[in-house]
């Protein structure tokens, strides 16, 4: 059993597949039809995309495609780079600006060729070692060079997961990013991590986002919200989280206080921010219980009223110390008149018991 401390002892499952496997399948259809034809994608290397994707870290995709090519052809892998002088490589990247970035590639193929035999490593901790390769860069080389199911966010692929699941689009959270990742085709990481970018340079663009023609827009909680369609159909968007509390066969449920769901009975519920731990400790205080297990076990979009929320269950197993709260026998659940948000969190937590 868990204590206090291994909250999360067990792994995240089930975060609402059909959300998930829906986006990359769409994705993947847009591609095959929208992709942009760009030099490092005629003939991937890992060599290739990571020269790429050093130049487009600062630089737009139109300005980068003579740089690349001229860069490809002066320095065609790692030991021609690793083997130049400094001045040459500076020499090939005038204009392009962010010399930092000039600097880091030279010293790092010097790495590779040292202590790699002049081969990319194709793990993302010892890509991280290499001077001037971030995390995005590392992703990217792992999936569009090796094409490992991995996915690698940039500005463009934030923003469109961000208004899709309706997140900040600081904070992805891991959970997501993992469970899109479990969803990419074998052998197609790299055309779903380019799609995503592509999506987001052409369709989910910064401003004016295409919605209306978007293929994602049915499931996409921003739809809309961004500018490209009426002001009738903007809607407040909320991340919302659910617990359901249980021990043995009893269910914890609180009295709703707010104007939303006025005096209804629910599940514990808040917004869906701070760490979720520290939330169930502050419940097991005011509930009078331990928390022993808690467990993510899915997420949904809802829409209601003027809200379109994004909503993360958590099933956690507790130990009563008192009487606080009102417990409920699991097998009466079903005669509690809950709003439809919490019915689905109920579907989710208890899938053989209560399904959809
Ligand atoms: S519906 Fe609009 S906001 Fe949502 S993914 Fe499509 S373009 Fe982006």
């Amino acid at each position: 059993m868990c204590g206090l401390s291994d909250l999360f002892c067990e792994p995240p499952h089930s975060f609402g597949e059909a959300p998930f496997a829906q986006f990359v399948s769409v994705l993947l259809l847009w591609f095959e039809e929208h992709a942009r034809d760009l030099p490092w994608r005629r003939e991937y290397t890992p060599y290739g995309v990571w020269i790429a994707e050093v130049m487009l870290s600062q630089t737009q995709v139109a300005r980068v495609v003579s740089y690349y090519e001229r860069f490809l052809k002066r320095f065609p892998d790692v030991a021609s780079l690793a083997s130049a002088s400094q001045e040459e490589v500076f020499l090939l990247w005038e204009g392009l600006g962010y010399y930092r970035r000039a600097l880091d590639l030279h010293k790092a193929a010097q790495v590779i060729s040292q202590e790699f035999g002049g081969t990319i490593p194709r793990d993302y901790v010892s890509l991280r070692k290499l001077p001037g390769v971030g995390p995005y860069i590392a992703s990217a080389i792992l999936a569009i060079g090796y094409n490992d199911p991995v996915l690698a966010l940039e500005a463009n692929g934030r923003r469109v997961l961000a208004r899709f699941f309706g997140l900040s689009r600081e904070h992805i959270p891991q959970e997501v990013v993992e469970h899109l990742a479990s969803c990419i085709p074998q052998g197609k990481a790299r055309l779903v991590n380019q799609a995503i970018m592509d999506f987001g340079a052409l369709v989910c663009t910064p401003r004016n986002p295409k919605c209306s023609p978007c293929p994602l827009r049915e499931d996409c909680v921003s739809c809309g919200r961004e500018g490209s369609v009426g002001k009738a159909q903007k809607r407040i968007l909320k991340n919302l989280r659910v617990a359901l509390c249980f021990e043995d066969e009893m269910v914890l449920l609180e009295k709703s206080a707010g104007r939303l769901f006025a005096e209804l009975f629910v599940f514990p519920w808040g917004e869906d921010t701070g760490d979720p731990k520290t939330w169930m400790e502050e419940l097991g205080k005011r509930y009078d219980f331990t928390p022993e297990n808690l467990h993510f076990v899915g997420a949904f979009t809802h829409a209601y009223t003027r809200y379109k929320v994004y909503v993360r269950v958590f099933r956690v197993l507790v130990r009563r110390q008192g009487e606080e709260g009102v417990w409920v026998p699991k097998g009466k659940l079903s005669k509690y008149p809950f709003p439809s948000l919490f019915r689905k969190a109920l579907c989710l937590a208890f899938p053989g018991e209560y399904p959809l």
